[in-house]
């Protein structure tokens, strides 16, 4: 029976990438029976299997196969994220990426992408995902209802978006379409820049927490693993210029995250993935480009270590 099974599951399943997850859902919703003969775990076994290991990225990288990496800087010129006097964090974001960018672009052993190279100019590929919002809504709420079928959930209940009351439409779009691009274009790893801030602070005011950490996906993605390695790798590295952050809730360093739509929310993203928040806006350092320089240094040999391995 096994053997039967396994080669109609695997038939099925490839019919139902090749119609789009979309189409499974109409078709699930449409069934009043049970899915019959493929159980649950026999699907989630397909959907839910890690699509990117660490070892398969250190093979790659000694075997002259470039690495795929894709920057994003956080934030854009609508709602450029933290502000210390006449600093955004959107620009902080993107001096950092474009520095680690300058590092990697004549590297054979990388071929990189920048989201944004400045506030609001995106990359030409993300920039079509961008533009096709029917799509990417799509793609968002199928991912949401496989994951909540698989929890048992209502499919069709109105997904708890509470976690991102505070984080506008547009930026769930482009977050959403950054995985869904990176996801198409067999993106191995996305570095997501960001500075952070404390609640309450005013513009001009020094809040009372420094340091950095680096979230990382929680135990229900699929892309958890490598992602931690990453962070693991990132963090020894990021230690020799930084400190950690001494806000309680960060006291890990590295968090695991499963609700972020950066580090592949509901499943959505296959890529290892790795959110960097690397200090707090109104760190007087932070003012230096000499010192963005050397977080980019930084960012890079947390890259090599973990691709050396
Ligand atoms: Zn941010």
């Amino acid at each position: 029976m096994r053997k039967f099974l396994e080669p109609v599951t695997i038939v099925f399943v490839a019919l139902t990438l090749g119609f789009g997850i979309s189409a499974f859902f109409s078709y699930l919703r449409d069934r009043t029976e049970p899915l019959i003969p493929f159980t649950k775990s026999e699907l989630s076994h397909y959907f839910f299997q890690e699509k990117v290991s660490h070892d398969e990225l250190v093979y790659k990288y000694h075997n002259d196969q470039p690495i795929k990496i894709l920057l994003v800087a956080g934030h854009n010129d609508e709602y450029p994220g933290a502000l210390f006097e006449n600093t955004r964090e959107v620009d902080l974001n993107i001096k950092v990426a474009n520095y680690i960018y300058d590092i990697l672009k004549n590297n054979p052993h990388f071929e990189t992408y920048v989201f944004q190279k400045e506030a609001g100019v995106f990359d030409e590929k993300i920039s079509v995902y961008l533009g096709e919002k029917d799509h990417i809504e799509n793609f968002k709420t199928s991912y949401q209802r496989l994951a909540k079928w698989f929890r048992g959930e209502d499919i069709d209940a109105i997904l708890d978006d509470s976690l991102h009351t505070d984080t506008p439409e547009e930026i769930i779009q482009t977050l959403y379409a950054i995985n869904a691009w990176a996801n198409d274009g067999d993106i191995d790893i996305v570095i997501h820049i960001h500075f952070n801030d404390v609640n309450g602070r005013t513009k001009d005011d020094i809040g009372n927490l420094s340091g950095f950490s680096i979230y990382t996906p929680g135990d229900e993605l699929i892309n958890k693993k490598v992602s931690y390695e990453l962070a693991a790798s990132m963090e020894k590295q990021l230690l020799k210029i930084l400190v950690p952050s001494d806000n309680p809730e960060e006291k890990d360093i590295i968090i695991k995250n499963d609700s972020l739509i950066a580090l592949g929310a509901f499943n959505t993203l296959n890529s290892a993935s790795i959110l960097i928040e690397y200090g707090f806006i109104y760190e007087e350092k932070f003012q230096s480009e000499e010192f963005l320089k050397n977080i980019a240094r930084v960012t890079y040999l947390g890259l090599q270590t973990f691709l050396e391995k």
